[in-house]
């Protein structure tokens, strides 16, 4: 098992189950309301925590009572945050989320104000044992100047990328990690199919610029996509559990499994089908401590 460390965000997530997605300027009520810690980075290391590798959070949190919550959560699941920068004062990033029981989706409003973690905090971390990095795809400017450090200092170290949303200037990052995880949002912001024309072209397009990268991008419902090395394309079916309850962090998940697999070495076709596997499990139950439940 692996020494992993997420650099990205967590937050807190109040999350209102709703029978139904309400129309515009509606009242209705929730069914139920859950509040947990979230945030992409987060998520995907309490799930690799899960699978058993050692996780270690790289971002920052701030000192009042919903910044513990998030850390006793991180706790319960043994991530370890303290390589955090702790800011006093101020508030804890939030995302409203609101839950369609009716199909699993979910919405999100998010709200954020604190400073992001930045190359100063990052070139803190002894990265001697670390067997894997990841990265949210956000904070482009220090980000890549974490990634430029990485590849100058520890150039044999795997790392891998997650895109879940266009921003500014975001595609220079590619070019420094070896794992690019796309989310389907984003891809089809590239392109017009949300079929399987709209992936294929996708990830031959990006493989082209990038041939020493393997490719993924999460398809939803209809499963995963994926570009090896050598420009073989691979499709992972989805694993639909018996209901789908809570599509919430599937990608996350989804991305945890890909990572898992490729640590150890499988290949770009075992990662994600492992990935459709897992974040299909992850539909079927509400929030991410359901491993143990399996
Ligand atoms: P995100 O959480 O970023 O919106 P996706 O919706 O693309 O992520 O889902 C990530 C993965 O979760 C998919 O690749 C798929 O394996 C699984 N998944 C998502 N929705 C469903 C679903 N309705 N049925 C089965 N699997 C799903």
């Amino acid at each position: 098992m692996a020494h992993i460390v997420g650099v990205g965000i967590a937050t807190l997530d109040i999350i209102n189950s709703v029978a139904d997605y309400p129309a515009e300027d509606a009242e209705i009520r929730a069914l139920s309301q859950r509040i947990c810690r979230g945030g992409n980075a987060t998520n995907t290391l309490v799930v690799l925590s899960q699978l058993g590798h050692h996780c270690q959070w790289a971002g920052v949190l701030s000192d009042e009572p919903d910044g513990q919550r998030i850390l006793d959560d991180l706790k319960q699941y043994q991530v370890d945050a303290t390589l955090c920068r702790v800011i006093e004062g101020g508030k804890v990033a939030t995302s409203y989320i609101t839950l369609n029981q009716k199909n699993g989706s979910r919405t999100i409003i998010h709200h954020r104000d604190l400073p992001e973690f930045n190359f100063d905090d990052f070139t803190q971390i002894d990265l001697s044992s670390c067997g894997w990095l990841h990265f949210e795809g956000r904070n482009v400017s220090e980000t890549e100047k974490m990634l430029a450090h990485v590849v100058a200092n520890s150039p044999d170290l795997p790392c891998s990328l997650e895109i879940e949303k266009v921003r500014p200037g975001i595609k220079v990052l590619f070019k420094y990690v070896g794992t690019l995880l796309f989310s389907k949002n984003y891809v089809l912001e590239h392109e017009d199919s949300d079929g399987i024309e709209g992936a294929i072209n996708f990830l031959q397009a990006l493989h082209r610029k990038f041939p020493d990268k393997q490719i993924i991008c999460a398809w939803g419902g209809d499963g995963a996509y994926g570009i090896d090395h050598y420009g073989v394309i691979y499709h992972a079916p989805p694993s639909p559990p018996f209901k789908v309850i809570d599509t919430l962090a599937a990608g996350d998940t989804f991305n945890a499994a890909v990572i898992d697999r490729l640590i150890s070495g499988h290949s770009t076709e075992d990662a994600i089908k492992s990935g459709c596997r897992l974040a299909g499990q992850k539909c079927g139950h509400v929030g991410l401590g359901f491993i143990s439940q399996l």
